[in-house]
């Protein structure tokens, strides 16, 4: 099935989270994904007149839910949310999980389970757009706070198994910083020297980086690629070495990268 892609709105939050506004164009219903703070995303939904009938929660860290329960109250709102994280998570009126399919007016959502920032981690697919939260970033992926690299390549596998037309959305604005490491791990490839080079001229405007095509991730960011023998080889690793050793060791890299 084919369907019209859901519009979108960006929202920059605290320091550098992003929150975002989907709407589906049929029958203008909308909901926002993380509730990171309360103020920008009432301007924005006083500037757009785009009310959320419903939020999407990612995962349980404050940085996400921290405003849920005011948000609630503000536009009346049911909010959805990883059902492996319910007991950690505030406010939350339903839960899903892997498999679980919403529907946004007439856009399907499709609920992916993506543990390795946290266990109970899901992302959002659907209408074009993927709502990664902290568990894909542009050029990057999220630290290993609560599951294994194994877990984590898993889920980056699923993600990346998405349309490359398909929007990018994660949870923070952490591209520039992620473009240094890819680059690190990876120099000779000309598409991620070009990105990296219109992610510098975006900041340096101060605008975001996201929605990042994904089919560019694909071709550019090390973490969606380290069953590639350049990404092994990078890693001191002889090609053919398990996908999720040489991802384990991309991502320990970052960890400790300045
Ligand atoms: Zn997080
Ligand atoms: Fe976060």
């Amino acid at each position: 099935m084919t369907q019209a892609p859901l519009d979108w709105r960006l929202i920059p939050c605290l320091d550098d989270n992003y929150a975002v506004l989907l709407r589906d164009e049929a029958t203008g219903t909308v909901a926002l994904v993380d509730a990171p703070e309360e103020a920008p995303i009432l301007k924005a939904v006083e500037e757009t007149g785009w009310v959320p009938s419903l939020i999407l929660i990612t995962h349980h860290h404050h940085d996400h839910v921290g405003a849920l329960d005011a948000l609630k109250m503000a536009f009346g709102a049911t909010a959805t949310g990883p059902e492996a994280e319910a007991a950690r998570i505030k406010g939350l009126d339903t839960t899903v999980g892997e498999g679980d399919r919403l529907m946004l007016g007439e856009t399907a959502l499709d609920v992916i389970a993506t543990p390795g920032h946290t266990r109970g981690h899901i992302a959002y697919a659907g209408g074009g757009v993927l709502m990664a939260g902290d568990t894909l970033f542009a050029l990057g992926c999220g630290r290993l706070f609560e599951d294994t690299p194994q877990a984590m390549w898993a889920s980056l596998q699923k993600l990346r198994a998405l349309p490359d037309d398909t929007l990018l959305f994660c949870g923070h604005e952490y591209t520039a910083s992620n473009a240094r490491y890819a680059l690190h791990v990876d120099d000779g490839n000309d598409a991620l020297v070009a990105y990296a080079g219109e992610i510098a001229t975006k900041r340096a405007r101060a605008e975001p980086t996201i929605p990042a095509p994904l089919g560019r991730e694909k071709e550019t960011n090390p973490f969606l690629r380290a069953d590639e023998a350049v990404i092994a080889r990078a890693m001191g690793l002889e090609p053919g070495t398990d996908p999720a050793q040489v991802f384990a060791a991309l991502r320990k890299g970052k960890d400790t990268f300045r």
